[in-house]
């Protein structure tokens, strides 16, 4: 049980946010919420992990239901509170809507503050340096494919320069925090990178710019503050980093996990490594350009020392990678089949039950060799340049730009080193083996490897560290059970930790309907297939609605849309024809002037798009949104599911599906004044004993089956 004091706040705060928010509606399963994050989080919680799973579908009032619960039990305690997003997007509106609301109108006092990765910071320096106000300097180029020759890893293209000039100006008058979400438009993603630095390409406290950084001003207090909003990929940097670096450590933290599905796929990716080999190539030549200009500048026996290990190591490796390229070349030419394609002419090769062929075994094992010796030698440089500094042996305008370069240089050398280790490793017995594979790319050879699951690494770092933990989302069961998530997250049956699906507030029979029409044809049958979706949209589907229809492939949707009758046709607003907030503004114009609308969408409109009321009472699913395993960590999963006498169709692809299934449903009560019908033209739902376990965990909507096509269900 939570202490008196914590629990009495609690009740307090309920009690005032009741009597201050005009209308405020009393919710069972939110009260249910609060008691549930409340008693796990507990000092004398005795079940195991204090970790809950709670399942809460839109309109319980999770958000406030999480803060209330945990912020008097974390002030309690003297934890912080660390609630994680899955964007950045969610972030915000946690960080200048739920919080801020909760605190005046629940009387808590809490402070809080928003952590974002360091690229989303512009960095002054590298802004002087872009814009020309800090000439002094000239860049090594660590980029992949341009020749610099001065601080811009490309040419500036037209704008570049002016809008560099006007983030440096309104950086110096404070009429801009750095903080690129907080900058009017769109920054492109290359040039955001070259206005920001990294971990290693940061000088750190000397800096002459540190006093006015954004990062360093964003991160100030972070560990001093009650609750900071994060999200999953800093958490998830933070813990691979050891925990206790950005955030506080684990064992000091309450974590909230919103949005909680997304976390073991987010998870993965920090656990996934790749290095191209040209690339690498290029990286070790600036390395050994910039480990003679520290040599030069530092004139030490120790500094020259390093530069001629770098070199000499840096050669090796080149020599080496030559070799295995040749070999890759060899094994898998151009011309040989690949079972994955990437845009363009890419393609993929990956490596059965992830084991690296023999031929290739050795020279990895040589370059990861090599590139470790440079490893060493350019952090110790690197090292040698930042005390010289440190202790007024050199000046800062100097050497500015080479402890940048050799900072950037580590951080990529060292990536680089681990990732042909790890392709050249094998692994233990026991555990699940990494995905390993290689991509042939116009002209280029990308080595990569992944884990294939975060289950373990969730375990050992997360689970077993932190204080406590709460997982949230509105989607987090697959066929009516908690048991995907559960594997994939590496959470036990004997953990302790405790499940809770919250009771919706919607009344479903009496607001929706779910229909699967008789089809005849079956989703393997493209064309017969698109055609009987164009005949139930043009004679089913409201000209005067709000409609979503939700394809599970690009091209079927293209086809549908350009097969639709006049005035459907020019009702459509179409995916990747006009960027989302476009095709949402504009539903919402049509909807809101007394039109009807049409949105075709791909699986992004599947989740986290809000169409409440009129602006959506119709969706339709064209087919059950089964992903193929088109990527080799997935493949990989699947193969070593297999290899334990499993299914992977039983126990990845159907409960993804149905979690998809569960999310495209939920687009069509968003509140309880919401009513409509769903559509699912895919006969597999009645023909297949997977499609009635899909069924029956959807919401308990009425359900008419495999009757004729209607216009209006509902009136029926
Ligand atoms: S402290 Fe680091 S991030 Fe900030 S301006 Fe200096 S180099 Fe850039």
């Amino acid at each position: 049980m939570p202490s008196e004091q914590a629990k009495s706040v609690i009740s307090e705060a309920y009690k005032t946010m009741a009597k201050n928010i005009p209308g405020f509606r009393h919710r069972a399963a939110q009260k249910q919420m609060i008691a549930e994050i409340a008693n796990t989080l507990a000092p004398d919680f005795q079940n195991g992990l204090r970790i809950a799973v709670i399942e809460g579908q839109t309109g319980t009032g999770k958000s406030i239901g999480y803060m209330l619960g945990a912020i008097p039990v974390a002030q309690d305690l003297k934890k912080t509170l660390v609630i994680s997003t899955a964007t950045v997007a969610l972030q915000e509106q946690l960080i200048t809507k739920d919080l801020p609301m909760v605190a005046k109108t629940a009387g808590l006092e809490f402070s809080y503050q928003i952590a974002k990765g360091r690229r989303r910071y512009a960095c002054p320096r590298n802004i002087a340096q872009l814009s020309g106000t800090n000439q002094d300097q000239v860049a090594l180029d660590f980029g992949n494919e341009h020749e610099a020759t001065a601080s811009w890893e490309r040419p500036p293209a037209d704008g570049d320069l002016e809008l560099v000039a006007k983030m440096e100006a309104m950086l110096d008058d404070c009429r801009w925090s750095g903080d690129f979400d907080e900058w009017a438009s769109e920054v492109k993603p290359d040039l955001q990178s070259m206005l920001t630095t990294s971990n290693s390409g940061c000088s750190g406290r000397q800096c002459p710019w540190v006093h006015n950084c954004p990062f360093y001003k964003a991160r100030q207090g972070l560990k001093e503050v009650d609750v900071v909003i994060a999200n999953h990929d800093l958490v998830m940097a933070d813990l691979t980093m050891g925990g206790g670096v950005i955030l506080p450590k684990p064992e000091d933290v309450i974590y909230v996990f919103d949005e909680a599905h997304h976390l073991p796929d987010k998870a993965i990716g920090h656990f996934a490594y790749h290095t191209r080999i040209k690339g690498g190539v290029k990286t070790l030549e600036s390395l050994g350009k910039a480990a003679d200009r520290a040599a030069g500048v530092l004139r030490t026996t120790a500094a020259r020392e390093q530069a001629r290990i770098i070199k000499d190591a840096g050669n090796q490796a080149k020599e080496a990678m030559g070799s295995i390229r040749r070999a890759i070349e060899q094994e898998f030419p151009e011309s040989k089949p690949s079972k994955f394609r990437r845009e363009g002419d890419a393609q993929v090769w990956r490596f059965e039950k992830g084991i690296t062929p023999e031929v290739f075994v050795e020279r990895g094992k040589e370059i990861a060799r090599h590139t470790s010796k440079v490893t060493q030698g350019a952090s110790e440089l690197h090292s040698l340049l930042k005390k010289a500094l440190k202790d007024g042996e050199i000046s800062n305008s100097a050497v500015d730009r080479i402890v940048q370069d050799m900072g950037n240089g580590v951080e990529r050398i060292t990536a680089l080193a681990e990732t042909w280790d790890m392709w050249s490793g094998q692994d233990p017995e026991g555990p699940p083996p990494m995905a390993r594979w290689v991509t042939r790319d116009d002209g280029e050879i990308d080595v990569a490897v992944s884990a294939i699951t975060a289950a373990g690494m969730l375990r050992s770092m997360l689970w077993e560290e932190a204080y406590g933990v709460i997982l949230t989302s509105a989607t987090i069961t697959a066929l009516n059970s908690f048991r995907r998530f559960q594997r994939s997250a590496g959470l036990r049956d004997d953990d302790g930790t405790v499940y809770l699906r919250l009771a919706s507030p919607f009344n479903y029979s009496q607001v929706g309907v779910i229909e699967v029409p008789k089809m005849n044809t079956e989703p393997s049958d493209q064309e017969g297939h698109t055609a009987e979706i164009v005949d139930y949209i043009a004679n089913c589907v409201s000209h005067n609605a709000g409609t979503l229809v939700l394809f599970a492939s690009g091209w079927q949707m293209r086809k549908v849309a350009q097969a639709l009758p006049e005035p459907l046709k020019s009702m459509c607003l179409t995916q990747n024809e006009l960027p989302k907030h476009e095709i949402i503004e504009e539903h919402h114009r049509r909807i809101k002037t007394g039109k009807g609308s049409l949105i075709f969408g791909l699986a992004s409109f599947s989740e986290g798009v809000d169409l409440p009321g009129e602006l959506c009472t119709h969706v339709v699913i064209a087919k059950l949104p089964f992903a193929v395993p088109d990527s080799p960590v997935e493949s990989a999963r699947a193969e070593w599911l297999e290899s334990k006498g499993m299914n992977p169709f039983m126990e990845i692809t159907v409960p993804d599906a149905s979690l998809k299934l569960i999310q495209a449903v939920g687009r069509l009560i968003r509140s309880e004044d919401d009513f409509g019908r769903v559509t699912i033209l895919d006969k597999r739902v009645m023909t297949k004993r997977y499609g009635r376990q899909l069924l029956d965990a959807l919401p308990p909507m009425q359900r008419i089956i495999n009757q004729p096509a209607k216009t209006n269900v509902l009136s029926a």
